[in-house]
């Protein structure tokens, strides 16, 4: 397949769309490009007009084995005239999406609770450390972002979503995370020695009252801007937390699933953290959340104490059991590296010619290309994020919005069946539109 543009962008049935949902639908989600999905297969998405694009954005890192997958599309079929839902009952898709989740993920994570969100799993976090730990406060980090409930703010660190909302949970105490491009103490990988690090003491001496219960942490850090933790961080961190008896909560949400060249992101370091929030690759386009964690943090909660109406149903279940057995037998965990690295070089070799193209970062396929006036002022260029991503949709390379805690950053995350040919393919019309956008 390839790209097909037969209309001028936005087509007429996508303008149509767009008008009919600007209408009834409420603005507070994100503004995308007009682009109106119709169907899509792999990686390829096909518009309202026919148009054909190829999709940088995996919905939003949700679709990793890629659109309408066969064996998955089968399996969905299958469910959906067998049963959709029965409560807290038993029913098998349940049990064995349990039962795999506790097999590929580490020996000492031998419980799987499925829900429905992201959001929902850090909320079902958030009160399972409480219950297993004396304390309440939380440590979380700046520019952290674990969903748009109110747990999930509190300890989220961009402003942004919890604007006017306040007062939020209390106990929670925000911490800067390892944002290297932009220090927040000024310094500079590896000479710093991780200073961030060994500020954690001195930030939990100064606001903590001495009731810590847990930290979370996302292992990437996606919405800040795709902040990838240098050598040595994440091990620093667990141990940090381990040595005063936290529960160590990892929001793998997003970076789960084979997306950045592993099944679990905390397979690229030697941690092991007690609660693993999963969701967007785990149901692969039906919605389908967990927590995996072990019995022993698991068990604070007694029968009845957390439960959800459409948690774990038959229809996510079994969507999750297929995605599961297809980025096993399709080894994408192994393709997103591959992919993800040929795509980094790519980048790195283009960013010296490039005044707008601050950084480069990413793990397997989750890239983040962070957007400047210029290298040297790396003053933050929103508006440039934002025409770089309409002149890629002009093109035919489907992208989403600019994130960062600046809106400056453009976020690279194909569905992990992505070919070589077809990443270069996006990758030269970024570097397009970055040659169209970086000229006056
Ligand atoms: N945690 C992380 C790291 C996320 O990226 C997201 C969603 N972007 C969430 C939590 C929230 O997930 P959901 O939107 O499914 O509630």
């Amino acid at each position: 397949m390839s790209i097909q543009i037969k209309t001028q962008l936005p087509g007429p049935k996508a303008q149509e769309m767009v008008a009919l949902a600007r209408q009834y639908e409420p603005g507070c989600v994100s503004e995308q490009v007009p682009l109106v999905w119709q169907r899509a297969q792999g990686v390829w998405i096909d518009d309202v007009d026919g148009n054909r694009f190829l999709d940088f954005c995996s919905g939003v890192l949700v679709t990793n084995i890629g659109h309408c997958h066969p064996k998955y599309v089968a399996a969905v079929r299958e469910q959906a005239g067998e049963l959709y839902n029965c409560y807290d009952f038993v029913h098998p898709w349940r049990a064995r999406l349990a039962e795999k989740l506790v097999r590929i993920t580490a020996p000492h994570l031998d419980q799987a609770f499925i829900l429905t969100t992201g959001a929902e799993t850090v909320e079902a976090s958030l009160k399972i450390a409480r219950r297993a730990r004396p304390g309440f406060e939380f440590l979380a980090f700046d520019g952290a972002f674990h969903g748009r409930t109110f747990g999930a703010m509190s300890v989220g660190g961009n402003q942004g979503v919890k604007r006017g909302c306040g007062p939020l949970l209390p106990g929670v105490i925000h911490a800067p995370f390892c944002y290297c491009y932009r220090c927040a103490y000024g310094k500079t990988y590896p000479d710093c020695k991780l200073h961030c690090l060994e500020q954690l003491d001195w930030i939990v001496k100064t606001r903590s009252t001495g009731a810590f219960c847990a930290l979370i942490t996302e292992s990437y850090q996606g919405a800040a801007g795709s902040i990838v933790p240098p050598p040595g961080y994440m091990e620093g961190l667990f141990q940090w937390a381990k040595d005063k008896n936290l529960v160590f909560i990892l929001d793998e949400v997003q970076s789960s699933f084979g997306r950045t060249g592993k099944m679990f992101a905390y397979e690229h370091w030697n941690i092991a953290p007690d609660l693993v929030c999963l969701g967007k690759g785990l149901g692969s386009g039906v919605a389908c959340s967990a927590v995996v964690a072990s019995s022993e943090v698991m068990s604070v909660l007694g029968p009845g104490e957390m439960s959800s109406t459409n948690g774990g149903n038959p229809l996510a279940c079994r969507a999750a059991c297929a995605a599961i057995d297809i980025i096993e037998e399709e080894n994408l965990a192994a393709n997103a590296a591959l992919i993800g690295d040929k795509m980094m070089a790519a980048f790195n070799e283009m960013a010296p010619k490039l005044e707008i193209l601050g950084d480069v970062r990413g793990m397997g396929l989750a890239i983040g290309l962070e957007i400047v006036r210029d290298k040297k002022s790396k003053e933050p260029a929103p508006d440039l994020a934002k025409r770089l991503i309409h002149e890629c949709y002009q093109r035919g390379l489907a992208m989403m919005a600019p994130i960062g805690l600046f809106g400056s950053v453009l976020r690279i995350a194909p569905p992990l069946v992505i070919t070589e040919d077809e990443a270069m393919t996006g990758v030269s019309i970024i570097h397009d539109a970055l040659k169209a956008v970086s000229t006056p």
